[in-house]
C-alpha cells in the first residue's frame, strides 16, 4: 500500500515556479508582490455532505480547487498558491492509484490554467475529506468587500443561477423527468454545472475600481446577496424575471422546485456584485470582452431587507433561503 510520502510524492509534487520554497520542507515559503496584499480563504469538502462519495475523482479535484478560486474572484484577487490537505480512506489508497491520479489531475489541469502553485498541505487517513486553502494577491486597499453596496448600485450577477441546484435535486430524485432522451440531454448539461463549476477568475479582477461590493454565490442568491446588504446596511429590490436562465432551467421553470432552485440553490459559483448605475455600459463591454453574460437584476435602495418582485413590480412570496450546513 502507497505510504503517505508516495501519495505526496507521487501525485502532489509539482514545480512550483511562482513560490519561493515549495513542498517538501516544514513550511512553504512565498513573496507577495510589492503594494499587494494577500488574500486567503479555505473551504472544506466532506464526503456525503458536499459531494456523492462515487463522484468522479477527476471532478472531484477541479471543484475542490475551483469552489476557493471562487472566493478569490470575490474578492478581485489574483490567485497565486494553494495547500491541500486530504483525509484519505483505506478503500482509496488501497484499491488501485487510479483514483489519487484522476484526482490530481483534476486539480492540477485548473490550477495550472490560473498559474497557482501547489506550495503544501497535509495527508492522513479518515474519511474523504478535502481542504484547499487558497492564497492570492490584490493590490492594496483594492479588494472587493461584502461592505461597499450603495444606494443607486445596480445588482448583477454573473452566467446562469440555479443548474447546479436543479441537477442536484434531479440526482436525489426530488425531480423526475418524462423517460426521454432530450430531457436527459439537458440535465447532463446541469450536471456540469455542478460538478465542473467554472470559477469568474478574470472577471473578479476586472471589477476592481468598477464594483462597489462582491460575493461569489456559494449559498444561493438571496443568502448572499444578503450578506452584501447585511455587511453594507442597505436594502434591494430583485427582478424575478430579469434573472437569467439556462435552457434547462427554463424548461422545468413549472417545476415548484425550480425557482428554489434559482433563487436559493447553492453551488454556482457565479459573482454578485454591485455597481453605480452610471456605470452601466462599462459592465456591458466587460461582458463583451469577458465573453460571459452579466445580467442587471435589481438595484440597492436604502433601508433594509431583500424584495423579490415580478415584472409588474408584485412583491413575489418566498419561503426559500440558501443554504446552511447547520439549518434542520
Ligand atoms: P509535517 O510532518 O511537517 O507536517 P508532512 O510530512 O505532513 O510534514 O508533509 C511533508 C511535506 O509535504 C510538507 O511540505 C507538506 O506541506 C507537503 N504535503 C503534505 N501533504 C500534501 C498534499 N496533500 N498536497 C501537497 N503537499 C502536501
Ligand atoms: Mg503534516
Amino acid at each position: 500500500m502507497l505510504s503517505e510520502f508516495d501519495i505526496i510524492r507521487s501525485f502532489f509534487t509539482r514545480s512550483t515556479p511562482g513560490t519561493v520554497l515549495g513542498v517538501g520542507d516544514d513550511a512553504a515559503l512565498i513573496r507577495p508582490a510589492p503594494g499587494m496584499e494577500l488574500a486567503i480563504s479555505t473551504d472544506m469538502l466532506v464526503s456525503g455532505h458536499h459531494f456523492f462519495e462515487d463522484v468522479d475523482p477527476y471532478k472531484l479535484g477541479h471543484k475542490s480547487l475551483a469552489v476557493n478560486l471562487s472566493d478569490m474572484a470575490a474578492m478581485g484577487a489574483r490567485p497565486r498558491w494553494a495547500t491541500l490537505s486530504l483525509a484519505l480512506p483505506e478503500s482509496i489508497v488501497q484499491k488501485d492509484e487510479s483514483w489519487l491520479r484522476a484526482f490530481a489531475d483534476g486539480f492540477f489541469a485548473l490550477a495550472h490554467a490560473h498559474h497557482v502553485d501547489l506550495i503544501g498541505g497535509d495527508t492522513t487517513n479518515g474519511p474523504l475529506n478535502i481542504c484547499v486553502t487558497i492564497m492570492g494577491e490584490v493590490p492594496g486597499g483594492k479588494a472587493l468587500r461584502r461592505s461597499g453596496a450603495r444606494p443607486g448600485d445596480d445588482i448583477w450577477v454573473s452566467g446562469y443561477l440555479g443548474d447546479a441546484a436543479l441537477a442536484l435535486a434531479y440526482r436525489k430524485k426530488k425531480i423526475m423527468l418524462k423517460p426521454d432522451e432530450v430531457e436527459a440531454a439537458e440535465m447532463e448539461a446541469a450536471m456540469v454545472a455542478l460538478e465542473m463549476p467554472v470559477p469568474r477568475v478574470g472577471l473578479g479582477q476586472r471589477l476592481i475600481g468598477l464594483a462597489h461590493s462582491a460575493i461569489d454565490i456559494s449559498d444561493g442568491l438571496l443568502a448572499d446577496l444578503g450578506h452584501i446588504l447585511e455587511s453594507s446596511r442597505v436594502a434591494a429590490v430583485v427582478r424575478i424575471d430579469q434573472i437569467r436562465r439556462s435552457a434547462t432551467m427554463e424548461k422545468h421553470f413549472s417545476h415548484p422546485l425550480a425557482i428554489e432552485c434559482l433563487l436559493a440553490g447553492g453551488d454556482d459559483y457565479e459573482l454578485c456584485f454591485t455597481v453605480p448605475s452610471s456605470e452601466r455600459t462599462k459592465v456591458e463591454l466587460l461582458s463583451r470582452e469577458e465573453g460571459i453574460p452579466l445580467t442587471r437584476i435589481g438595484s440597492i435602495e436604502e433601508g433594509e431587507g431583500l424584495a423579490v418582485v415580478d415584472s409588474a413590480g408584485r412583491t413575489v412570496t418566498t419561503e426559500v433561503r440558501g443554504y446552511d450546513h447547520f439549518r434542520v
